[in-house]
């Protein structure tokens, strides 16, 4: 049966002596795999649309369990992408990102979309690339189920903080600065587990970068990139937070954000 779906390419890899083996996310199915028989040869009909970050309508039948790409027609292959060293390894690691938070089968129009959205940010520079990279990582935390509680100080219910918060990573919660030195805590003195065993991690966060968690959280997507923090330390703590929040909760590492690491400006 032919068939054919909207979807981005996430992921791609060589496979025998001339196929390749895409990864397409889509709105409908989730993640999708094709194999693409030919598509390292040049004559190859669906060769262009099997690059990385390529969004296409692609065609494809099923056969023997699985899916063959027959052709398709590229709506954007945010090439511009390709241009920059640091915004390329920025959206590798954002399709790996979106990989990871999406299953086969399972429809996510809206990681779809802000994959989308993000590619474009970045590829136009829409916004500084530390808070796209953000802005993402914190909706990816929050579409996976386990965002954190942002409303006040988990021990003591205090909804304001001039000397600023700490975010409890594992657990999922805000401590005021106040609770967090009262117990005579200090972020290098902390035992590295709790008394239930959940790895302790606190990061500080100041008003501004907590603003921008707050914002992200809860903002419709086509404005999610829309804010702003105060200045580079809080945007060092909105980075630092986001990322350490995303990577310890899906509890892996990355290569493409290793690669970020390295290439950034
Ligand atoms: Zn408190």
């Amino acid at each position: 049966m032919r068939a054919t779906c909207d979807g981005l390419v996430i992921r791609e890899a060589a496979y025998g002596e001339n196929d390749r083996l895409i990864t397409v996310l889509t709105a409908e199915q989730g993640k999708m795999l094709f194999t693409a028989k030919g598509a390292r040869s040049l004559r190859s009909k669906t060769m262009s649309v099997c690059r990385l970050f390529t969004y296409a309508n692609f065609e494809y039948y099923e056969k023997n369990g699985r899916r063959w790409l027959s052709g398709g027609s590229v709506n954007d292959s945010f090439f511009g992408l390709t241009e920059n060293m640091e915004g390329f390894a920025l959206a590798s690691y954002i399709v790996q990102l979106a990989a990871e938070i999406t299953g086969e089968d399972v429809p996510c129009p809206e990681v779809m979309r802000m994959t989308l959205n993000t590619l474009y940010a970045i590829e136009k520079r829409l916004k500084p690339y530390g808070q796209l990279k953000s802005a993402y990582e914190i909706f990816a935390a929050n579409i996976s189920g386990f965002s954190p509680e942002l409303c006040g100080c988990s021990e003591c219910g205090c909804e304001q903080s001039d000397r600023g918060w700490w975010l409890d990573v594992m657990n999922g919660h805000l401590v005021c600065a106040a609770c967090f030195s009262e117990s005579g805590r200090s972020a290098s003195q902390l035992p590295t587990t709790d008394s239930l065993m959940t790895a302790n991690i606190f990061l500080p966060l100041d008003g501004s970068a907590l603003a921008a968690w707050r914002y992200v959280s809860s903002a419709p997507l086509k404005r999610i990139f829309a804010f702003g923090v105060s200045d580079g330390d809080s945007m060092r703590a909105l980075e630092r937070s986001a990322e350490t929040y995303i990577t310890n909760h899906l509890e892996r590492s990355f290569d493409t954000l290793d690669f970020y690491h390295t290439v950034k400006e």
